[in-house]
């Protein structure tokens, strides 16, 4: 199909769909989307509460507990042990579907109904890690956002698979790190952006290779330079134990100096290391990957944001965390191990053919379900056969379309749409 001009349902401005887009469509079976990009990823942002906590307790064990869930979203909320445990059964909430409401409708009703994970965690991979969400396989981490596969890192957001750090965002294999930005394998740096296989690097702005460095932007392959000037070992370490970095006072003043001094050079037109046909920012080991920020290993995918490791192949619209994903659409918080997903938030662990489905674990072919564990052919958390699921879910498209969810704003959510923030819905 030719590309087309439409107008997004939401912001009224039009945006183009590529006819590239239209085969991407068709291939997983959904109808073009009514929202532009920017919209889209707005819609699915809504719902993602990275470190906003409210005290509760389990409704469960009736222990105290910090959750991402106001006592407004859901009546009840598990523990991560109560909610991974065998205490009870998601599938005892089940619902049958109502043709005389938008599916939508029942949607929510069946969330508020079943218990949900006070955080966003694999609770289960977790040792030792306090107020952390957005995470999994942890040890003696505190106050860690979007990390997975990290060792005593605190007071960080998006850092994987590094250790004995503070303060970092957007770090990816770091050790003994601090205080940086966008840095990925590095050793001991502090103080640094967009720096890159780098040890014993400080205050610097995209260096690759680089060892023992101070104050320096855009050098490859370098020692001992100081404000990107050539030092001898002798004199770069005479500069070092000159520097009065004692104070707070004393390194706000250092780092004033090193910005100003960073301006003057040129900066790279994005973060990107070892792409192929990319566009976007903050893009890694990535191949045809369009208008896609803070991801690495994507193929062949459009529109995706923070993608902690990937492999991510032929999907659209796919926001935070994707290990090992292929074929989906439009999903939040979801990945290791999913396929043929669309339209959820929360699909972990070896699914497949997941739609319209909250915080969900190893299941297949289901559809408008909560909190389900290995499950197969399930609507509305009740089980059905193969034949009825499959009868059942056709039926269900058509009425989503012939009735759709409409919010207080008037937008009409038809099915292929992202379900609309709860603010907006209720
Ligand atoms: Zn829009
Ligand atoms: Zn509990």
């Amino acid at each position: 199909m030719e590309s087309q001009t439409k107008n997004c349902q939401n912001c009224k401005k039009d945006f183009i769909i590529e006819s590239d887009d239209f085969a991407f469509y068709e291939k997983i079976k959904v109808p073009a989307p009514t929202f532009c990009p920017e919209c889209r990823l707005q819609r699915r942002l809504a719902w993602r509460n990275e470190n906003g906590f409210h005290n509760r307790e389990c409704g469960f064990c009736g222990k105290k507990i910090i959750s991402i869930y106001s006592k407004d979203f859901n009546n009840v909320v598990y523990c991560g042990d109560c909610w991974y445990g065998d205490g009870w059964e998601a599938a005892d909430h089940w619902q049958d579907i109502d043709f005389s409401k938008p599916f939508l409708t029942q949607f929510y009703e069946l969330c508020k109904k079943v218990p949900a994970m006070d955080l966003f965690v694999t609770a289960p991979t977790l040792k030792n890690s306090q107020y952390c969400n957005m995470a999994d396989n942890l040890k003696n981490c505190y106050f860690l956002y979007d990390g997975n596969f990290d060792e005593n890192i605190s007071y960080a957001s998006g850092v994987y698979h590094s250790k004995d750090s503070l303060d970092l965002t957007m770090a990816r294999k770091c050790e003994l790190c601090y205080e940086s930005i966008t840095c990925v394998n590095c050793y001991k740096i502090t103080h640094c952006q967009q720096c890159e296989d780098c040890m014993n690097v400080y205050f610097s702005f995209g260096l690759k290779g680089c060892n023992n460095c101070v104050g320096c932007v855009n050098l490859r392959q370098k020692s001992y330079c100081v404000f990107n000037k050539q030092y001898t070992k002798e004199e770069y370490e005479k500069y070092l134990s000159s520097l009065d970095l004692s104070s707070y006072k004393a390194i706000e003043r250092f780092k004033e100096t090193v910005i100003n001094f960073w301006k003057k050079f040129p900066k790279k037109f994005m973060f990107g290391l070892q792409n192929l046909n990319v566009s976007g920012d903050y893009l890694e080991h990535s191949k045809n990957a369009k208008t896609c920020f803070g991801c690495a290993n994507l193929e062949d995918s459009k529109f995706c944001s923070f993608i902690a490791n990937g492999p991510l192949k032929t999907t659209y619209d796919f926001t935070h965390y994707g290990d090992n994903v292929e074929l989906s659409y439009e999903c939040l918080q979801s990945g290791d191990g999913i396929s043929n997903c669309k339209l959820n938030w929360g699909v972990w662990t070896n699914s497949d053919n997941v739609e319209y489905s909250f915080s969900i674990h190893g299941c297949s072919s289901i559809f408008g379900c909560v909190g389900l564990k290995k499950k197969k052919y399930c609507i509305l958390n009740k089980q059905y056969t193969k034949e009825e699921y499959e009868a059942l879910v056709s039926k269900i498209i058509q009425h989503m379309n012939d009735v759709p969810y409409v919010d207080k704003r008037g937008i009409e959510y038809r099915y292929g749409e992202f379900f609309p923030d709860r603010n907006f819905a209720v």
